[in-house]
C-alpha cells in the first residue's frame, strides 16, 4: 500500500463482518461537499449492506462503513485514540467539533493535531498557562504544544536525550506560529537564571521577526507564508539551563523577489521599509514611499489589471507594515546589528528595488548590434547604492563575454545581450544579493547568539531542543524544481514518521509478543530514488549548460528522465511521463508537451511537475559579469556579498547542496527523541469558524495521521508499564492482591472490572489496551 488513495478508502475497519441492523455508521461520499454522511444500517446482505442516510437508501460494502457512536452529552475527546470508535470520519467528527468549541489542539497517540482558529482563543498562551502546564503529565491538562514542549524538556533534563519537534502542514495551517508557541514555553520553563540566558532568550525571540521579514510574504493561502524551512535549535547545559541557540534555513524562494503572482506580494521587508522609513532616510535611498515599485506590484504580465485596484489591494497591508518596521527595527538592535549594519542592510534593499525598475527596459530586436535601452536616471541611482559604477553595470547587463576560439587562439569578444538575456541578467543578479543579504542576517544572527560561547565547539554535556518549521506536501496549479524540493523533503520526514511512529508501535508489539497482525507501511524509498536520480541527471545538464553546450536544454533533460525512468522496474512506477498516449508535441495535463514535464506518485498524491527553467534554477552561480560587480562594490558591505572565485567554476549544483543540507538534517533528527505537531488548515479562506471536512480529511491522509490511527485501531493504543497500573489502580483491589506479583494483580484487576478479554493484552512489561478501556479503568478510580 503505497498510496494514500488507499489509505482513506481503507480507513482500518476491521470486523466488517460485525455489523448488525440498526449500527450507526459513516459512509463514505466521494466527490461530495462532505467526505462521509451518517446513516443507519437497515440490511445487511453478503459482503454489503443497506443504509439509510437522510432520506434515502443506499448499499455498500461493509468495508467501506466507519463505525459511529452518537455521545448523549456531546462532548469530544482529547486524544483520538479515546474514541469509543477509531476511523478518519470519528477523527474527522472529533476535530470539527472541537474547532467549534475552540479546543484547537487534540491528541493522537504521542502525535499532537493542532487546528488552525485563525483567530485569538482567549486565554490560551501566556505566562499562566506556561505555568499551569509546567511539570504536569501529557493528559493531566487539556491538549497544548506547552504540554509537549513540557515534556520534551524534562526528558532532556532527566534522560539527557536531544529531542524534536517537526512541525507539518500545508501553508498556512499554522506551522510557524506553532513553533514560536513552543519556543515561548522552552524560554519560559528554561527560566532566565542570569543574565546571559536572558540574552540569549531575547535574542532567540528577536531571530524570528527579523526572519519574517526577510524570508516570508503575502501569498494567496497565507498571508504571512515562509518561503524557506527553518530548524531552530535551543542548546542547555546539565542543568537544563539556555546556553546557546542557532537556526539553520532551507532553500529561500528567491525567484519571489523578481516575480509573484497577482494578489501576492514580494517579501515584507521591502514594504515595511517604505512604510516606516522616515522621510529623510528615505529620500537619501532616493525611495518615494507610496511608489509601487516594479519589484513590489505584480508582474509585468499582469499590467493589465487595473493599477487603482492594485494600489488598493496592497493598502490593506499599510498598518501591519508600519507596524512590523518598528518590530523589525529593534529586533535588529537586540540580535546586535549596529545603526550603520542596520542602514547598509535597508541601503541594499533600496539599491534592488531600483534595479528591479529597470526591468521593463527593452531594444530594438530587429537591430543585433544595439543594446538593450536604460533609463539613466533608475541606472544611477541603483549603482550608487549598491557602490557599483553606472557604467559597468550598464554594460555587464546590456552585454555579454563570449569567448571564440580561432585558429588555436581564444579571444574575448563581447556581444549584446537579447532583451530576455538581459531581464534574465538583471533577475540574477537581484535574486543573487537579496538571497546572500538573507544568509548573511541569517549568519550574524547565529554568531549572535554564540557571543558568550567559550568553545568553539559544543560542550558534550550540552543538549538541544531542535524545532522544524518545514513547507509542508505541496501540489499547486504549477509545479516546478522548487516544489519537487519540498515533496522531496516531506518524503522523507514522512518516511521517518512511519518508521518512528508506527514502525517503533509495530516493533513494540513484537517485543511485547502481543498477538498481532503486521499491517504493511508505506514504502518511500522508490520514490525517493527516482528523485535522487532525477536531480543527478539535472546537475549533468545544468553543468553543460554553463559551459555553454548549445544543445543542452530543459525538455532534453526533462526527455532524459522520463526515459531513465522508464527502463528501470521500481522507478517507473513513482516517475511517469505527462501522458502515455500523448505524442510529443501535443499537450496534455497543465497544458504541457510531453517533454515538458513529468509525474510523480508521492505519498500524498499524483503531482505533475513542468521542467520548464530547471537547468537554470538548478544553478547557483551569478553570470560572470554580474559577481565581478558584486566583488567590485566600493561598498564594503555588498562587496562582502560577493564571491571571489565566482567566475572560475560556471555551475554550483542547488538540489545537491538541498539534498546534503537535508541528509545533515535528517542525521541530526536520528539524535533526538521526535515530536510530531501536525498543523490542520480548516478553511482556504483564512476565516475563523468555517471548517471544511474534504480539506482537512485530505490533510489526515496526507499526514500520515489516518495511517497511524488504522495501526493503532487493530492494536493497542494504551500501554502502561505494569508498575505504574499496580500503582495506579492499587486501591480497586483489596490490598492482599498486591502480594501475588504485578502480573497476577492485572489479571485480577482486569477480571475483576469486567474488561473483556480482547481488549488487553499482557506483554512482558506492559498491560495494552485497547481504546477506551483506560479511560474505564480510570473512571472506576475516580468514582471509587
Ligand atoms: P506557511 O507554510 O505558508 O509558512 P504556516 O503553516 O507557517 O504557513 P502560519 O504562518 O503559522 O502558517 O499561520 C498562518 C496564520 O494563521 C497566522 O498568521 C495566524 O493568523 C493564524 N494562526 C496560526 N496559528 C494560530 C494560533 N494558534 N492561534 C491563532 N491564530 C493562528
Ligand atoms: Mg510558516
Amino acid at each position: 500500500m503505497n498510496q494514500s488513495c488507499d489509505a482513506r478508502g481503507t480507513a482500518g475497519m476491521p470486523g466488517a463482518s460485525d455489523f448488525k441492523v440498526k449500527d450507526l455508521v459513516y459512509v463514505p461520499c466521494e466527490g461530495k461537499e462532505v467526505p462521509f454522511l451518517a446513516g443507519l444500517v437497515q440490511q445487511i446482505e453478503g459482503s454489503e449492506a443497506v443504509i439509510q442516510v437522510a432520506d434515502e437508501q443506499l448499499r455498500f460494502p461493509l468495508g467501506e462503513l466507519r463505525r459511529r457512536f452518537k455521545r448523549d452529552d456531546g462532548a469530544t475527546c482529547d486524544d483520538n485514540t479515546s474514541l469509543v470508535h477509531l476511523n478518519d470520519a470519528t477523527i474527522l467528527e472529533n476535530l470539527k467539533a472541537r474547532h467549534e468549541a475552540d479546543d484547537i489542539y487534540t491528541y493522537t497517540a504521542s502525535v499532537l493535531l493542532a487546528v488552525n482558529p485563525y483567530k485569538d482563543v482567549n486565554g490560551l498562551y501566556g505566562e499562566s498557562q506556561c505555568k499551569r502546564y509546567r511539570g504536569k503529565h501529557i493528559g493531566a491538562l487539556p491538549p497544548h504544544p506547552y504540554a509537549i514542549a513540557d515534556t520534551a524538556y524534562r526528558a532532556l533534563v532527566r534522560d539527557r536525550k536531544n529531542q524534536g519537534f517537526i512541525i507539518s502542514g500545508e501553508s498556512g495551517a499554522g506551522k510557524t506560529e506553532t513553533a514560536k508557541i513552543v519556543m515561548e514555553y522552552l524560554g519560559y520553563v528554561s527560566g532566565s537564571t542570569n543574565q546571559k540566558t536572558e540574552q540569549i532568550q531575547r535574542r532567540v525571540q528577536q531571530a524570528q521577526p527579523i526572519l519574517e521579514s526577510f524570508g516570508n510574504a503575502v501569498t494567496m493561502r497565507n498571508n504571512n507564508s515562509s518561503r524557506f524551512g527553518k530548524y531552530n535549535r535551543v542548546f542547555f547545559d546539565e542543568t537544563g539551563t539556555l546556553v546557546d541557540a542557532s537556526v539553520t534555513t532551507y532553500l529561500l524562494e528567491s525567484s519571489r523577489v523578481v516575480v509573484h503572482a497577482k494578489r501576492e506580494r514580494t517579501y515584507h521587508c521591502f514594504y515595511e521599509m517604505l512604510r516606516g522609513l522616515p522621510d529623510e532616510k528615505l529620500s537619501k535611498l532616493q525611495l518615494q514611499r507610496d511608489k509601487l515599485y516594479l519589484l513590489l506590484g505584480s508582474e509585468p504580465t499582469d499590467s493589465q489589471d487595473d493599477p487603482v485596484q492594485e494600489m488598493q489591494w496592497h493598502a490593506q497591508f499599510k498598518e501591519r507594515d508600519a507596524k512590523l518596521f518598528q518590530h523589525l527595527c529593534s529586533a535588529l538592535s537586540t540580535v546586535g546589528f549596529s545603526d550603520e549594519e542596520i542602514d547598509s542592510i535597508f541601503q541594499v534593499l533600496a539599491g534592488l528595488v531600483h534595479l528591479g525598475d529597470l526591468s521593463n527596459a527593452e531594444k530594438d530586436e530587429g537591430d543585433e548590434a544595439a543594446t538593450v535601452q536604460l533609463d539613466d536616471q533608475i541606472l544611477d541611482k541603483a549603482s550608487q547604492l549598491l557602490g557599483m559604477d553606472a557604467a559597468e553595470l550598464g554594460a555587464a547587463l546590456r552585454r555579454r563575454k563570449v569567448r571564440i576560439q580561432h585558429a588555436g587562439r581564444e579571444s574575448l569578444h563581447e556581444v549584446p545581450r537579447t532583451t530576455s538575456q538581459f531581464r534574465h541578467a538583471l533577475h540574477s543578479l537581484i535574486k543573487a544579493l537579496y538571497k546572500r543579504l538573507f544568509e548573511r542576517l541569517v549568519q550574524r544572527i547565529n554568531s549572535s547568539f554564540g557571543e558568550w560561547r567559550q568553545a568553539p565547539e559544543e560542550d558534550d554535556q550540552w543538549h538541544q531542543i531542535g524545532i522544524l518549521d518545514i513547507y509542508g506536501f505541496e501540489r499547486l496549479q504549477r509545479n516546478s524544481f522548487e516544489q519537487l524540493c519540498i515533496n522531496l523533503a516531506n518524503e522523507r520526514l514522512q518516511q521517518y514518521f512511519v518508521e518512528n511512529v508506527l514502525v517503533a508501535e509495530q516493533e513494540l508489539y513484537k517485543r511485547e509478543a502481543l498477538p498481532w497482525v503486521g499491517l504493511p507501511l508505506p514504502d518511500s524509498t522508490p520514490v525517493v530514488t527516482a528523485i535522487v536520480q532525477t536531480f543527478k541527471t539535472l546537475d549533468e545538464y545544468s553543468q553543460q549548460l554553463a559551459k555553454g553546450f548549445e544543445k543542452t536544454s530543459d525538455e532534453s533533460f526533462c526527455q532524459k528522465t522520463v526515459e531513465d525512468s522508464q527502463k528501470d522496474t521500481q522507478r517507473k512506477e513513482v516517475l511517469r511521463p505527462l501522458k502515455m498516449s500523448n505524442k510529443r508535441g501535443s499537450k496534455a495535463g497543465m497544458g504541457l508537451a510531453m517533454n515538458e514535464g513529468f509525474v510523480v506518485k508521492h505519498y500524498a498524491g499524483l503531482v505533475e511537475y513542468n521542467t520548464k527553467g530547471w537547468l537554470d534554477k538548478n544553478n547557483d552561480r551569478l553570470l560572470v559579469e554580474c559577481e565581478e560587480l558584486i566583488c567590485d562594490s566600493n561598498l564594503p558591505f555588498v562587496a562582502s556579498l560577493g564571491e571571489s572565485d565566482g567566475g572560475k567554476v560556471p555551475f554550483r549544483s542547488i538540489s545537491k547542496k538541498y539534498c546534503a543540507d537535508l541528509e545533515n538534517l535528517l542525521e541530526t533528527l536520528n539524535t533526538c527523541h521526535l515530536h510530531y505537531i501536525r498543523c490542520f488548515k480548516p478553511n482556504e479562506c483564512q476565516k475563523p469558524a468555517i471548517f471544511h471536512e474534504t480539506l482537512v480529511m485530505d490533510q489526515l491522509v496526507q499526514c500520515g495521521t489516518i495511517e497511524l490511527v488504522k495501526i493503532m485501531h487493530d492494536g493497542y493504543p494504551n500501554r502502561c508499564p505494569f508498575n505504574e497500573i499496580v500503582k495506579r489502580f492499587r486501591d480497586l483491589l483489596p490490598e492482599s492482591f498486591q502480594r501475588y506479583g504485578m502480573r497476577t494483580f492485572i489479571e485480577a484487576l482486569m477480571l475483576a472490572y469486567d474488561v473483556p478479554k480482547e481488549e488487553w493484552a499482557l506483554g512482558m512489561s506492559r498491560l495494552f489496551l485497547k481504546a477506551g478501556q483506560l479511560k474505564a479503568l480510570e473512571d472506576m478510580r475516580t468514582e471509587g
